[in-house]
């Protein structure tokens, strides 16, 4: 009996190890107890929000508790939705660094404030009379994060923004060979409304022909796609299918914790769609006439009254429905955040990143995406697919729909218009995001260092670039070096202290390895302290090195490094196999990021594991004179006097780097 209960409390007291590392990641001082302000901040921070129903439960506990949260208290807090707490706080979410990501997204928003060209659409009255002032966007990613900025709330017509949506939900309905024997998949080059259904072959022969809309985004298609959504019904029965299909794309069925509202229907807009639709109609009688609409409706039996010269002049339901639908599918209204979410819900699959409902099939999506990507941005389409290279709508309404594909939806809306009918703006931030960020489909091949990849957090990403070569150099490893000469990698990159892999290659006598980078076309650079390989191959004797640099005839000059007290006081750096992760947690301790040093602490790496150099992140956070950092570190027990490979201890750092407030902090230890 008495064992068996032994075993069950180590087993809880394994468990709870994850538990454990999260609640440390966000203590101070006292390591028993954690603020439940910070908690909260930390959680939002990350790009969640406060009326996710997904931390509705959390949240709402987290209310009962006062100001400080005890362990055995957190556990039980954080029950509800511990998964989505855990990636929060280890820095796993779709964006790690949300916080850089959101800065960055805002000095953009607030340069592209600055465009006021372009027209508002101006073929109805409502969409003319709109402020053409409003500017909003948001970003919604596959976890649920939301960044939002200036008009984000605001209501907006989508306009052609619910074709995508309407194809997914034919495709759904009817398959896609039956969707696509009555519209095509091509972009049309034509403009977005117009009348020619170029014959198409439906096999891709000559002699195969038939007429049918080139593709689902512009008008005809779409026409054609709205008409074949439960054609059998009536047409409140339909709208409202189509409204409650929207509703469950945008995160409304969250029962109403989250933001999202049910799409609202606009009528007036609807109705003026209506009075001066006369290309729609013409394109709705024309996709009767070529049998791309359903036509089940019965013909009027009654007899024709042979003694008026007259007759009852017959139009075909299926034709006005189909145009009521479309007009009234284009008259609904979303917030930007809505619109975003329902692209975040294309680019999770079809999974609603918010409810974890599926809404499309992975199919679906799969089939609707390069259909966006060629013919989404009018007659754009070409040249926005090169330029940003994203699967996007847009519609006269001034809204901009993007999907980066398992990353995230966005959405933009402003609506003052270019020539070809898409938001100027939107256009705009949809360059600039692409130029800064690796998302643009084909970059999958970039090797620059100065477009960042979202989905890695900043620390890592500078980890990665120079990581691997250093380690393979100073373990000898050519082939990984060859590898990564093969890959376009840059070999001269160095580390948080500027160590390139030809400083440890010398370090550790590895000949060959200088050989290979020499070779290469690598050139001795200094690191930190003015020094060169040269003198990490003289320190350590390796003779044939300096041989092989002296053939280099360069003026190689001296390290000037700083060691108070060689003989003093040493305290032990800790060993942690991961290097990459050990040389993220220095760049993140150089570039004082302290949230990312929280995460890493949440993930269970010690503050105080040293890299090759035995440098650690207190003697990053010295020598570049970040107090914060230091008094984190040291809170979260980091040793003081640890001795990297030349004995300098953080003190001797921040000393010779004359940083006098971490002097100040660092002698009083
Ligand atoms: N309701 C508009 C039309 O059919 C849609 C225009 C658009 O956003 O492309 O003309």
């Amino acid at each position: 009996m008495k064992k068996s209960k032994l075993i069950n409390k180590d087993k809880s007291k394994h468990s709870s190890k994850r538990e454990k590392n999260l609640f440390y990641s966000l203590c101070d001082k006292n390591h028993n107890v954690i603020k439940t302000k910070n908690f909260k901040n930390s959680l939002l921070k990350s790009g969640l929000k406060i009326n996710d129903n997904r931390l509705y439960n959390l949240f709402q506990k987290l209310d009962t508790y006062g100001k400080e949260i005890f362990f055995d208290d957190f556990i039980k807090i954080i029950r509800s939705s511990e998964l989505l707490v855990e990636k929060s706080l280890c820095g796993e979410l779709a964006l790690p660094d949300f916080n850089d990501f959101s800065k960055n997204i805002d000095k953009m928003f607030d340069e592209v404030s600055n465009i006021k060209t372009g027209e508002l659409a101006s073929y109805i009255p409502p969409l003319a009379k709109v402020d053409p002032e409003k500017f909003g966007i948001s970003i919604v990613t596959t976890d649920g994060q939301v960044y939002q900025r200036g008009n984000f709330n605001e209501d907006f017509s989508i306009q052609s923004i619910c074709k995508p949506f309407n194809y997914c939900f034919a495709l759904e309905e009817l398959g896609l060979d039956f969707v696509h024997k009555h519209v095509g998949q091509e972009p049309s080059g034509r403009k977005f409304n117009d009348l020619t259904l170029l014959v198409r072959s439906s096999q891709g022969f000559q002699d195969n022909l038939t007429n049918i809309p080139f593709n689902p985004m512009i008008n005809a298609g779409a026409i054609t796609t709205v008409g074949l959504i439960n054609s059998d019904e009536t047409y409140e029965k339909r709208l409202n299918f189509i409204k409650n299909e929207f509703a469950k794309l945008i995160g409304w069925t969250a029962k109403g914790k989250f933001n999202s509202k049910f799409p609202r229907f606009n009528k007036d807009v609807a109705r003026e769609e209506n009075f001066t639709g006369f290309n729609n109609m013409a394109i709705g009688y024309l996709l009767m006439a070529t049998g791309n609409l359903p036509n089940k409706k019965n013909k009027p039996k009654k007899k024709v009254n042979q003694k008026h010269d007259n007759f009852d002049f017959y139009i075909e339901p299926s034709v006005t429905e189909a145009l009521k639908l479309y007009f009234s599918i284009c008259s609904l209204e979303m917030t930007a955040t809505e619109v975003a979410m329902a692209a975040a819900t294309l680019a999770n699959n079809g999974v609603c990143p918010i409810t974890q409902d599926r809404v499309l099939t992975q199919k679906t999506v799969r089939d609707c995406l390069p259909i966006l990507q060629s013919s989404g941005m009018y007659d754009a389409s070409g040249s926005f697919f090169q330029q940003v290279g994203l699967p996007a709508k847009s519609g006269v309404g001034g809204g901009v729909l993007l999907v980066v594909p398992q990353l995230m939806g966005i959405c933009i809306y402003s609506p003052r218009l270019d020539k070809q009918g898409n938001s100027v703006r939107g256009i705009e931030m949809a360059k600039r995001i692409t130029s800064k960020y690796l998302i643009h489909i084909f970059d999958g091949t970039m090797t620059s260092n100065d477009r960042v990849d979202p989905k890695i957090p900043i620390s890592r990403w500078q980890a990665n670039s120079c990581g691997e070569a250093i380690w393979a150099a100073s373990n000898g490893d050519i082939r990984t070096l060859e590898r990564l000469a093969s890959e376009q990698k840059d070999l001269s990159v160095g580390n948080s202290d500027m160590r390139t892999p030809l400083h440890l290659a010398a370090a550790e006598g590895q000949l060959e390895v200088v050989k290979f980078l020499i070779k290469q076309g690598i050139k001795p650079v200094p690191d930190r302290w003015g020094g060169y390989g040269y003198f990490d191959a003289k320190n350590n004797n390796h003779k044939k090195i300096l041989t092989e640099l002296d053939k280099l005839n360069i003026n190689f000059s001296m390290p000037n490094h700083l060691v108070d007290n060689p003989e003093g006081k040493t305290d032990e750096v800790a060993n942690y196999d991961d290097e990459l992760t050990v040389s993220e947690l220095l760049f993140a301790a150089a570039g004082n990021n302290i949230d990312r040093v929280r995460q890493l602490i949440a993930k269970g790496v010690p503050v105080h594991a040293g890299n090759f150099d035995s440098r650690t992140a207190l003697h990053l956070a010295a020598a570049e004179g970040n107090l914060e950092m230091v008094k984190l570190l040291i809170n979260y027990k980091h040793p003081i006097n640890v001795r990297d490979r030349w004995k300098s201890t953080p003190l001797d750092e921040a000393k010779r780097e004359n940083r006098v407030s971490v002097c100040n902090f660092l002698k009083k230890f």
